[in-house]
């Protein structure tokens, strides 16, 4: 008998959706497409625990006859495409028709759906790729489909995914993509009973954009429109000097396509070179048109991520673009320039630090105000109280070493015992820092500054409701921050040891990481832990570094640490040359 078989349908579709549905916000995906493209006005998500539980999306599209949905639900059925030729001028999301038997391979799945000549609809159960029941049932023209149970079928599948949070963070990025692609659509999207938006149809981008992210934001943005060689160029760009710590308002479309193009991304960062300090990416939101055949965006059917067949000319065209409309900006900026603006004060070094914020219309400039920074933490005693007990004796010994000298401003040199130690000041500030911070939290007595002028925080709602979700534990450590109404938030106290200024960035940050899954709290340790390290990543500014007393002081705070010997990201605090190898290196 011949070993080689045909695999039934089942099991063709369950493989399949290992490709197409790596997550529930692959199926979100899958089923939000498909409703553009069946020419909803409307359409509302819904998703329980991250969408392992279930996943509903409702639509006013065309809906489909009872011959249709079953045909539908068969592997490579589809009302896009006929002949193979068709591929290269897509006008329509989905065109492998894989979607739907996939996701009913694998999860409990119900459709039902009406199309505007039957009187009735139909609803059909399908469970991990079996079919339950068809029948008639009613509802108004367009469809409505649950996913429940996601993976439940496949175990091996369910053990990839990630802790709720995260796979939430998936759908809920993924939604807000096409509802920027569509803001003509209106767009619902709810997660465990509460409502993340709810954006009625739009005249434009801006209203969509002010929608979703907030007004804050918006207001921050200018419209772009370029044309060049048959592309178009188009949607919202961040004023110069706006910018975000993370790419997550960093979006882009191909052909009203949500797409992750690299190119495009390089040459958005590289046209805001001037425009913003180091480390900062742009805001933006731009829609490229080009002609379908110059891109292939058939890398990876779970993928975003495209291609362009002319990468240069892509690159060059949206420099360009860019370029030139920042420039206007800012002419425009010069000449209005002579208008009374809010004064930019600059706090001097002397003045407590407890104090000072500067609010300045977001339309004119950008938040952030650059305090000039004392060298803040030498030393770190100055400014954090002493949790640990001066008398306990330090927890490691405090080794006798003979400062020499300061290399490149951030090594200390020191001659030991037993050879020459090269000391990072940064990694060792940072260490001292971070086990002071823990001290504290742990001993629920964080220091915190009350703000002169309270931060206004507005947020887009999934930052949002990150942040209302930790309220309690951000203000157990040292911040103030109160909710003031929908994504709108005021921070009026800080912890002591953080800038002022450093305020609302930082809380923005740490919502990032939050959200990209960086920073996981699932307990409060690993939560302190975390926010310690982020903490202190933004809280080291090294100074001139002083003289012998101020390096003899470091190197003691550093040995009365729990782990002397690495930075809380586990850089090395210093390195040490034995007489051994000083010899050996000089061949002795
Ligand atoms: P594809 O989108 O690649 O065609 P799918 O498996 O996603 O494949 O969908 C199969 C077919 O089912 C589609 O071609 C379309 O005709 C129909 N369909 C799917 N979802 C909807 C919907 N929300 N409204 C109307 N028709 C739909
Ligand atoms: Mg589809």
């Amino acid at each position: 008998m011949s070993k080689v078989r045909i695999l039934s349908d089942r099991v063709a579709n369950q493989i399949a959706a290992g490709e197409v549905i790596e997550r529930p916000a692959a199926v979100v995906k899958e089923l939000v497409e498909n409703s553009l493209d069946a020419g909803a006005t409307r359409i509302e998500v819904e998703f329980r625990h991250g969408g392992r539980s279930l996943m509903r999306i409702e639509d006013n599209g065309c809906g489909m006859s009872r011959d249709d949905v079953l045909l539908a639900l068969e592997r490579h059925a589809t009302s896009k495409i006929s002949v193979a030729d068709d591929l290269n001028r897509l006008a329509s999301f989905g065109f492998r028709g894989e979607a739907l038997p996939s996701i009913a391979s694998v999860s409990r799945f119900t459709i039902q759906t009406r199309e505007a000549a039957s009187d009735a609809g139909t609803e059909v159960l399908v469970n991990g790729g079996k079919m339950g029941h068809v029948r008639d049932c009613g509802r108004a023209v367009g469809t409505r489909i649950e996913v429940a149970q996601l993976f439940n079928s496949v175990p091996a599948r369910r053990k990839f995914l990630k802790t709720d949070q995260t796979e939430a963070a998936h759908i809920i990025a993924g939604v807000r993509l096409y509802a920027l692609a569509f803001p003509q659509v209106a767009f619902t999207l709810i997660e465990d009973g509460r409502v993340i938006f709810r954006s009625p149809e739009c005249t434009g981008l801006v209203e969509r954009v002010a929608e979703i992210f907030g007004k804050q934001l918006a207001e921050g943005l200018v419209p772009i429109n370029a044309i060049e060689n048959g592309m178009r160029l188009s949607g919202l760009i961040g004023r110069p000097g706006t910018g975000r710590a993370t790419r997550h308002e960093m979006i882009t479309f191909i052909n009203q396509r949500p797409v992750d193009s690299r190119a495009l991304n390089y040459a958005l960062i590289e046209s805001y070179h001037e425009s913003l300090p180091k480390g900062r990416y742009p805001l933006a939101f731009i829609f490229l048109e080009i002609d379908p055949a110059e891109v292939d965006v058939n890398v990876h059917p779970a993928k975003r991520e495209v291609r362009f067949r002319s990468e240069t000319a892509v690159r060059g065209f949206v420099i360009r673009s860019v370029l030139s409309r920042l420039r206007e900006v800012l002419d425009f900026g010069n000449r209005i320039s002579a208008m009374p603006v809010a004064p930019v004060i600059n706090v001097p070094r002397d003045v407590s630090p407890v104090t000072f914020l500067v609010s300045i219309p977001p339309a004119l400039v950008e938040r952030r105000v650059e305090v000039n920074a004392p060298p803040l933490l030498v030393p770190p005693t100055a400014i954090a109280p002493q949790i640990t007990n001066s008398k306990t004796k330090s927890r490691n010994e405090y080794p006798a070493w003979r400062w020499l000298g300061l290399a490149h401003g951030s090594y200390a040199l020191f001659e030991t015992a037993s050879g020459l130690v090269l000391l990072d000041r940064r990694a060792t500030h940072e260490r001292i820092w971070f086990e002071r911070l823990q001290d504290q939290f742990r001993a629920g007595a964080v220091p915190s500054q009350r703000l002169l002028l309270p931060v206004a925080l507005e947020l887009e709602p999934v930052a949002s409701a990150l942040l209302l979700a930790r309220l309690d534990f951000f203000n157990g450590h040292g911040f103030e921050v109160v909710e003031f109404g929908r994504n709108f938030f005021r921070i009026q106290g800080l912890p002591a040891w953080m800038e002022p200024a450093d305020g609302e960035p930082f809380v923005r940050e740490l919502l990032g990481a939050l959200r990209d899954g960086r920073l996981q709290d699932r307990d409060i340790d690993t939560a302190r832990e975390q926010l310690a390290r982020l903490a202190v990543a933004n809280a080291v500014r090294l100074g001139d570094g002083g003289g012998e007393l101020e390096m003899q002081e470091l190197v003691r705070q550093l040995f009365a640490c729990r782990a002397p010997l690495t930075s809380p990201n586990g850089r090395a605090t210093h390195v040490e040359f034995s007489h051994g190898e000083l010899a050996r290196r000089f061949q002795k």
